[in-house]
């Protein structure tokens, strides 16, 4: 049987005033295909999904869905209701749930949005379909919806749950029902497994092949070659917002994929050679001892966590979003008061966040928007804003303009901060140019100890090995590094020794690390008992 397109794209175009973010784009989605969307930060993938969903209308070009019926006809989305109303479900890269309701009182809210314009369609789930009939949803009625479908596609979840005592993966479970429960025929899941342990990655692939199964059409978005060649039958590449390739999986490699991303040859840094092993060293650069820091909520983030990093080497922590990484990496930059247990840098104990950097740790925090650039202040007083560099530039002169300007441009040239103007706010940046700045002021400096949480998150590809390149130097010039990162295989490319945090606790797997599957089980903590301890040494 021929497949008939359940989704069409004709020359659609999204312009943000003079920035055209996507660009004459043709795109067809089959019934019952994985299709995958390729493309580096910024190729205009979620622009592309929030047009079909209706929170952007398209600059040029037109939308066509087949509705329920079988008719081919023009989708002109005002609002995302539009959409769900013709078949569309979308789950975003950041969850759209209330977090103080249960999962079905989630659920009760969604359904109750577009019952008016699904009754016109009814669905095919049951429990749905009865509870059209009634004048309003009660909350028997979502948590019988919710198990039905739970039950049918092994999305397994507690509906009477707070939605804020869910793991991550645990509520992409509730937007993927949400959107099966308005029925939809054609999901979006963009980036949806940016937020999941490779375990979970495999437990949501199934899920997918479930829906597939069932008749729906998926589109995947990922910058993940990986995923995108073990799950999808077709894939479309978006560079700068042009549609530069589509065809079936296995079409081409994961190089040649890589290369129409990015329009050019990609090369992986590469570590040389292994660090000194730790018996070898006595030079501490951290040290940790039996660290526990309390997160915002007061709940302990980071559970009695030793550790040492040495000159020489990157040590890499690995593990999902919100296992205590950010509390660690506060602490130790004085950000954030420990509850009990040692922090020591180069044998000191520096106080408070100022002494911490005097003592030479230079830091690239998860969050640059509050914490990495100051958005009002300009891209050179951004490049400058440490207290050594000024140090350095003030040496002969006070404040010697003409050498900050030239400190500032040197940096703008070697980072390719982009566009090259060092007077311009840096609020006028993109993420990823707001990113260099923080790079080329920390690591310029030269740190003895480097803490990188996530430094190349928002990158494009070259962005990120320039990132790996220079934490790589950091230790070829015998200056400790500690990378944190939620991107297993930058962990595993970088790191002379792993760990991996979940749930605030700290376990050491630089054995594990040729092992994705004892990995993965260590980040999501659903490791065997016996087997952590084991590791824990
Ligand atoms: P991707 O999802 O592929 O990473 P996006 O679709 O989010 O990319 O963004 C594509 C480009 O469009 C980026 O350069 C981004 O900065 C820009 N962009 C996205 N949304 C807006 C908006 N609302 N206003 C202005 N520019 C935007
Ligand atoms: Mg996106």
């Amino acid at each position: 049987m021929e497949k008939e397109n359940i989704l069409e794209l004709r020359n659609v175009t999204k312009t943000f005033g003079d920035f055209v973010a996507v660009d004459s784009v043709d795109f067809a989605l089959q019934t019952g295909e994985i299709h995958a969307i390729l493309g580096e930060n910024g190729a205009g993938k979620s622009t592309l999904m929030n047009l079909i969903y209706g929170l952007y209308q398209p600059s040029a070009g037109r939308i066509y869905v087949t509705d329920r019926e079988g008719w081919r006809r023009r989708l002109r989305a005002k609002s995302p209701r539009d959409a769900i109303v013709s078949g569309i479900g979308m789950v975003h890269q950041h969850f759209m749930l209330v977090e103080n309701l249960t999962v079905a009182e989630n659920m009760t809210l969604s359904l109750g949005q577009v019952r008016r314009g699904t009754a016109e369609n009814p669905s095919e789930n049951s429990a749905y379909k009865k509870a059209l009939g009634k004048f309003r949803f009660k909350k028997e009625d979502a948590i019988h919806i919710t198990e039905e479908l739970s039950e049918q596609f092994g999305l397994a979840v507690d509906p009477s749950a707070l939605v804020r005592t869910l793991s991550v993966g645990l509520k992409q479970r509730v937007e993927i029902l949400k959107a099966l429960a308005v029925d939809a025929r054609i999901l979006i899941l963009d980036e949806p497994t940016a937020v999941l342990s490779p375990q979970e990655v495999e437990g949501f692939f199934t899920i997918l092949r479930k829906l597939q199964a069932d008749g729906r059409a998926i589109i995947f978005i990922s910058h993940k070659m990986k995923e995108v060649l073990s799950i999808s039958d077709r894939i479309t590449v978006l560079r700068r917002g042009k549609k530069v390739y589509l065809g079936p999986t296995g079409e081409l490699t994961a190089r040649e994929l890589a290369r129409e991303m990015i329009g050019e040859e990609v090369n992986e840094v590469e570590r040389s050679g292994n660090a000194p092993l730790e018996s070898e060293v006595s030079d501490n650069v951290l040290q940790l001892s039996n660290l526990t820091v309390r997160g915002s909520r007061d709940e302990i983030a980071v559970s009695d966590v030793s550790m040492a990093t040495h000159r020489g080497e990157i040590v890499g922590i690995a593990g999902v979003d919100g296992n205590g990484q950010r509390e660690l990496a506060e602490a130790i930059m004085g950000l954030r008061h420990s509850e009990s247990g040692t922090i020591s840098i180069l044998d000191t104990d520096p106080k408070g966040t100022k002494a911490v950097r005097q003592r030479g740790v230079g830091y690239i925090p998860e969050d640059r928007q509050t914490t990495g650039v100051i958005a009002s202040f300009s891209v050179t007083e951004n490049l400058l804003l440490n207290v050594t560099h000024l140090e350095n530039i003030a040496h002969w002169n006070v404040l010697n303009q003409k050498r900050k300007r030239n400190t500032a441009e040197q940096l703008i040239a070697d980072y390719d901060i982009r566009p090259p103007i060092g007077g311009i706010p840096a609020a006028a940046l993109s993420g990823g140019n707001q990113q260099k700045i923080v790079l080329a002021r920390e690591i310029s400096l030269q740190p003895d100890l480097l803490i990188a949480v996530n430094p190349t998150r928002g990158l494009d590809v070259n962005a990120a090995r320039y990132v790996h390149e220079n934490l790589l130097v950091q230790r070829e010039r015998k200056k400790s590094v500690l990378l944190i990162s939620t991107e297993l295989d930058e962990v595993l490319l970088l790191s002379d020794r792993l760990f991996v945090m979940s749930r605030g606790k700290l376990i050491e797997a630089t054995a594990q690390r040729d092992n994705i599957e004892a990995l993965g089980l260590l980040m999501t903590g659903e490791t065997d008992k016996d087997l952590g301890d084991n590791l824990a040494t």
